[in-house]
């Protein structure tokens, strides 16, 4: 090679070996995830073959973070965050005291010093944001109320994580250990302050972050973005995000001590009241979801799978206390606030894990001479096998919520009805778990009712034939729910959504949502499940709908196609009427 490249060399191996495995696991029916952290592992300095810049992959991982909290911020107003903060502030605060007090009682066990104790449980306590909210746009919950608080309990989280950074050198400093390998923060020593004026200080800086955002930010920020949409080039607009979202991140870095994420967020949740923000999301997606890809795969590389045999006993107790001991106090906690079962055991699920910000504390505490290096490499066991075990913790916990939340006898607690059941959708709307089945036979099965699924619905209400709908947006099952219409609640896609609507007793199937590809995988399964089936998909273009028709729709219109008949129709019955106004 002419000259070192180790920056597209790590870009170009993290996606590529990522995109192989992730393949091959979404092939085995495996997560991808599992495939890009396994790509890290294979690039990483612990398995033999090519190694990756780790610093670097670790640099470019951060952007992802960046990214995906801006997109969260975009999501999510003020108000979303201040109506859960009376669950999320308190739950937060119990679980990282609770899981921090279990590390430390495991650290002390194995004979480390009170600091290391602390720094290890406090690495175990907080959850990753990446793997949090992967898993919650998965399950598409973003938008309901757990999506809403596990996301407030992982800004109270970083917070915290925030406070922790700074004063653990103000610790190490108390314990006597190295403390000036790290000078604490350089305000603070040189003002000469103790433990106590570094807390205040840190508290101070993100009040002032959190004030500037707000009063600066919440005008100036909305109002580049208007004028950069007005010059109309999509380019401009483009970068306009992108470089909003990261110099305000790295900024309020910088220059405040708050994390990079909690910077993206608070930039993105500043965007979300105007009403740009969803264009501005989406120019954001490839990115996101690209860098995201690189941040499992600088996690892989930090992995070392010769620590787990050299001790098993060790990371087994760490395994249980985040796996265990954090859901178990997560799910209490939420129950105690008097939410459902459903709600307590997501949240629980999604903060089984451990990512970003414990190698972020093992790292500092380490070089603080606060945490012995072992305990660095169980945290990253811990979080790489926390990270693996997550979709098979999510699995375990619909299984229960589904033991749980039905009463014994009872069935259809996603089936809404015109009876008296319709109440408990609430409970379970949305809810990852197995709808129940419906009863109805030779029936139709309609996919979406937003614009264009609801006059479909009107039409076939009129006409007595049986039919049910397929909607998995909440405030559209909320009407769906006052209205007569038979309702299965959850994402089309899924498998067992599909069942529960007995696809292999139906005898139409009509896709009326927007997304191709998701239309095209219901496609594929009603296929394999009922060869018969009469199928008529929703398009938007040729691309579309050669894609369709290959997976074995027998009719696909393409909504553009039918506004433009429309549209001549109309105006040559104008014509005819009125010839005068012809040429
Ligand atoms: P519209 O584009 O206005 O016709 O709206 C499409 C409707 O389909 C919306 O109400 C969506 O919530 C719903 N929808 C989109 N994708 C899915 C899916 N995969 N499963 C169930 N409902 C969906």
């Amino acid at each position: 090679m002419p000259h070192d490249t180790p920056l597209i060399a790590t870009i170009v191996a993290g996606l590529g070996l990522a995109f192989v495995l992730g393949a091959i696991a979404q092939r085995l029916r495996i997560p991808p995830l599992v495939g890009y952290l396994l790509a890290g592992v294979a690039a990483g300095p612990f398995t033999p073959g090519y190694v990756a810049d780790q610093a670097l992959a670790t640099e470019l991982a951060e952007i992802g973070v960046i990214l995906l909290m801006f997109g969260v911020g975009l999501h999510f107003s003020l108000n979303d965050l201040l109506s859960v903060r009376a669950i999320a502030l308190p739950g937060a605060v119990v679980q990282i005291v609770v899981a921090s007090l279990m590390g430390l009682g495991l650290a002390l066990f194995m004979g480390w010093t009170i600091g290391a104790g602390l720094v290890f449980g406090l690495a175990l306590s907080v959850a990753s944001t990446v793997v949090l909210l992967r898993a919650m746009q998965e399950r598409r919950l973003m938008d309901t109320e757990r999506g809403r608080i596990a996301v407030g309990w992982l800004i109270v989280e970083d917070l915290a994580m925030v406070l922790a950074l700074v004063l653990l050198p103000a610790l190490a400093g108390l314990q006597g250990a190295n403390s000036n390998t790290i000078p604490a923060d350089w305000l603070a020593s040189w003002l000469g302050m103790g433990f106590g004026g570094v807390l205040l200080l840190t508290v101070a800086k993100v009040v002032v972050f959190v004030a500037i955002m707000l009063i600066v930010g919440r005008r100036v920020i909305p109002w580049i973005l208007h004028y950069i949409a007005h010059t109309g080039s999509r380019e401009l607009f483009r970068l306009a995000v992108l470089a909003i979202a990261l110099t305000v991140a790295f900024g309020s870095a910088k220059l405040f001590g708050v994390s990079l994420a909690l910077g993206a967020f608070f930039a993105g949740m500043i965007l979300s009241e105007s009403a740009l923000s969803q264009r501005a999301a989406q120019e954001t997606l490839p990115l996101r979801d690209a860098f995201a890809v690189l941040f499992f795969v600088s996690v892989g590389m930090l992995f070392n799978p010769a620590s787990l045999l050299r001790e098993p006993w060790p990371l087994v107790a760490t395994l249980f206390i985040i796996i265990v001991g954090k859901s178990v106090a997560a799910f209490l906690i939420v129950l105690a606030f008097r939410h459902p079962v459903g709600t307590a055991l997501t949240i629980s699920a999604s903060l089984a894990q451990i990512g970003e910000f414990s190698f972020i504390l093992a790292e500092l505490g380490v070089k603080l001479n606060l945490l012995p290096t072992a305990g660095r490499d169980l945290i990253l066991a811990g979080a790489i096998l926390t990270i693996m075990l997550n979709p098979v913790v999510f699995a375990a916990v619909d299984w229960l919520s589904r033991r749980l939340e039905r009463p014994p006898g009872h069935s259809g607690v996603d089936v809404v009805g015109s009876d008296a059941r319709a109440g408990q959708v609430a409970a379970s709307a949305k809810s990852s778990a197995a709808p129940e089945a419906t009863q109805l036979k030779d029936h139709t099965i309609l996919v979406g009712h937003g614009r264009v699924g609801s006059i479909v619905a009107d039409a076939l209400k009129k006409t007595g034939q049986p039919f049910l709908i397929i909607e998995d947006a909440d405030d559209v099952v909320a009407k769906l729910r006052e209205s007569n219409f038979e309702t299965i609640v959850g994402n089309a896609a899924r498998s067992d959504v599909l069942t529960s609507a007995n696809l292999g007793g139906a005898r139409y199937l009509l896709i009326a949502i927007p997304e191709a590809f998701e239309a095209g995988q219901i496609v594929q399964q009603a296929r394999v499940a009922n060869p018969g089936i009469r199928i008529i998909a929703r398009a938007h273009s040729d691309a579309e709908v050669d894609h369709l028709r290959s997976l074995g729709a027998d009719l696909i219109i393409m909504g553009e196609r039918e506004i433009a008949l429309g549209i001549i129709h109309n105006l040559f019955g104008w014509q005819a009427r009125n010839p005068a106004t012809q040429g």
